[in-house]
């Protein structure tokens, strides 16, 4: 059931057990959580699904490596057990990655290591010396990594010598060594927050309880625990329509707006009054006005760079820039070189966060280091994106950007007239293990037992690299039946199974167990625009995945803005389905397109491949 235009202003309030504000990657796990649980639940998000930090991250699956030397173990071991099972539960989104760590002579960062363990930040800055980790403090690295990761199939982590064969081109003169281990990339954060909600929906449908999501909406909550929900922008009168929830529980899973939420949700005046704590943030209740994010911003660059992506090769360089701050340099789809992170503190409006022309020199800067003699300059860098991390406030003389800690936590608001909290950190990594710790602690206070938990349930689309090629010959026959020539159809097919995976057949409109059967709809099988996408998924997505606008297609379903390959004509197709579809006005299809190319510029940095070629015109 959906009551997504089943109610407006004037119809009866809805009681449901949870809404969950914000549909990013930990809401999306709470709510699959909550509702395996039997509980109903509402998603409410401002914006789209997988429209805040998700998608800015650094996209890794990783147990992290750095932060054993903040002594973060426990964190560490979680994030390793979560990373494990992540890929076997989603292993058409979440890949394993090997990874080196380029390493310039054996002695050097152990007497910083172990300061900073023990808390001496100031020490282990002032001993880190020019020459970066050593081979011995890697090494110990590496070990206990492996220490805390149980269960991993993986070989064990080593070091070796820089320079041989299948590894990363760094410049073996400055790293004759070289640290070797393995982590995982989830080069699709938006498709796996999505995944969540499509399983989150079939479980509700099995249990036959309500759950639905709202985008482009935020709610206010009244005095008498009512929330009323609006639209963010009244577009059209069905959008603009306001309705009301009585729920028993809130959860505010908005992130790096987790405060801004707090401040637009309660009413003015009401809530719990209550001085600031002094004193970093924990698990527990806080106080209204008690700020609970101090963000930092991350950017990252996207490198187009044919030497460069040859020298990397298949792994990913975890290495340190010249500050000794930690650079990934990884791999992203067959031609692109992720680069990131910097750590800024953030105060503003996390949706206002852009990548500064400083960053770009600092991250071209460490590539450079690593590789020499490809050495990309900046003109290779084809775009750019930077994301708010939702890091716990701290005191001022707090720790440094890089030593806040990166776990979860759960606080509740003391004194709401609902029990109410918010989500405070967190990462992809540990998206899952979040959730099943906070559906527990909203049961309890429900009063309601722990039924069940996410741990052995995969995502819709999950199969392994085997059943994904073999669903891709599949899909390709049914486009070969199609009139799709032969090359075409395999490109279109190895992309809608490495986006949908098992849910590729659907999202092609066959059924993939019958080879080249199903075909009703021929022309759904034309290509979208220059991608190699076929028409059919824009569908799918606005019918099967909350999708409503262009941008949710282009960027967060279809990942069509990493692709370097974008084009002016590919935007025009998806907008054609859109309007095909009903959702978009024929008439505002252009200025859609327009609007949509200028937000590219402004927030990647991204020209589209043929957008002189149409300026000419
Ligand atoms: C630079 C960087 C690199 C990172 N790299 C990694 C990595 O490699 N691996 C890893 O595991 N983690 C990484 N992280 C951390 C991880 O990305 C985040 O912690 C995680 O994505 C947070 O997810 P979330 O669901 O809590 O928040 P978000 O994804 O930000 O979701 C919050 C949602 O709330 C919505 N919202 C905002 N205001 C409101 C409102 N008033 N009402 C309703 N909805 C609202 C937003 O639209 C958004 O959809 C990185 C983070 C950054 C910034």
């Amino acid at each position: 059931m959906t009551i997504g235009t089943a109610v407006g202003v004037e119809s009866t309030p809805i009681a449901v057990d949870v809404v969950i504000l914000g549909a990013g990657i930990n809401g999306a796990a709470l709510a699959r959580e909550l509702v395996l649980n039997g509980l109903s639940v509402v998603v409410v998000d401002a914006d789209d699904i997988a429209a805040g930090t998700t998608r800015w991250s650094t996209r890794l699956v990783h147990g992290g490596l750095r932060y054993l030397e903040y002594g973060e173990l426990a964190l560490v071991r979680e994030s390793l057990a979560e990373r494990n099972r992540l890929l076997r539960l989603a292993p058409h989104l979440v890949r394993p990655l090997g990874f080196v760590v380029p390493v310039q002579g054996w002695f050097g960062g152990l007497a910083s290591a172990a300061a900073r363990i023990l808390g001496f930040e100031a020490c282990a800055r002032r001993w880190a010396g020019e020459r970066g980790r050593g081979g011995l403090t890697v090494a110990c690295g590496l070990w206990l990594y492996d220490l805390l990761s149980t269960g991993s199939v993986w070989p064990r982590r080593c070091l070796v010598r820089g320079g041989e064969p299948g590894m990363p081109a760094v410049d073996v003169a400055r790293y004759p060594l070289a640290g070797i281990y393995d982590d995982a990339q989830m080069v699709f954060p938006e498709r796996f927050t999505v995944e969540l909600l499509v399983d989150a929906r079939t479980i509700a449908a099995e249990k036959q309880v309500f759950f639905s999501i709202f985008t482009r909406r935020t709610a206010h909550l009244e005095s008498d625990g009512r929330l009323r929900v609006a639209s963010v922008a009244a577009q059209n009168q069905e959008q603009g329509s306001e309705f009301v929830l009585v729920p028993r529980a809130i959860v505010n899973a908005t992130g790096a707006w987790v405060d801004h939420t707090l401040g637009e949700l309660l009413p003015a005046g009401g809530g719990a009054e209550g001085r600031l704590q002094s004193g970093d943030l924990q698990s527990g209740k806080h106080l209204t006005g008690q700020r609970l994010i101090g963000g930092t911003k991350g950017s990252h660059l996207l490198v187009d760079h044919a030497g460069l992506r040859e020298a990397l090769g298949a792994r990913g360089v975890y290495a340190e820039a010249a500050d000794g701050r930690p650079v990934f340099v990884l791999p992203f789809g067959a031609r692109l070189v992720l680069v990131g992170t910097t750590d800024i503190p953030f105060a503003g409006d996390p949706s206002a966060a852009r990548t500064d022309a400083d960053e770009i020199d600092y991250l071209v800067a460490a590539v450079r280091l690593l590789f020499p003699a490809v050495a990309p300059s900046r003109g290779d860098v084809v775009q750019h994106y930077c994301g708010v991390r939702p890091l716990p406030a701290r005191r001022a003389n707090g720790p440094t950007p890089a030593g806040i800690t990166r776990r979860h936590m759960l606080v509740r608001l003391d004194g709401a007239p609902l029990p109410l909290w918010s989500i405070v950190g967190g990462k992809l990594t540990t998206c899952r293990s979040l959730a099943e710790g906070a559906a527990a602690e909203v049961l309890a206070v429900l009063g309601l037992p722990v039924a069940a938990t996410s741990r052995t349930r995969p995502l819709p689309g999950a199969c392994s690299l085997r059943e994904g090629e073999e669903l891709a010959e599949r899909c390709a026959a049914s486009g070969l039946v199609a009139g799709v020539p032969d090359a075409a159809a395999r490109a279109m097919a190895d992309a809608v199974v490495g986006l949908f995976g098992t849910r590729a057949g659907a999202a092609v409109g066959i059924d993939p167990t019958l080879s080249g059967a199903g075909v009703a709809d021929r022309e759904a099988f034309q290509p979208l625009g220059d991608s190699p996408l076929p028409r059919r998924v824009v569908r799918f997505c606005l019918d099967h995945e909350w999708a409503e606008t262009l941008a949710d297609i282009v960027e967060r379903r279809l990942l069509l803005a990493f692709d370097p390959e974008l084009s002016m004509a590919t935007l025009r197709a998806v907008a054609g389905e859109l309007v095909r579809a009903g959702r978009l006005p024929a008439e505002r299809s252009d200025s859609e397109i327009a609007s949509f190319v200028e937000m590219m510029a402004e927030r990647y940095g991204k020209r589209l491949k043929d957008q002189g070629l149409k300026d000419q015109n």
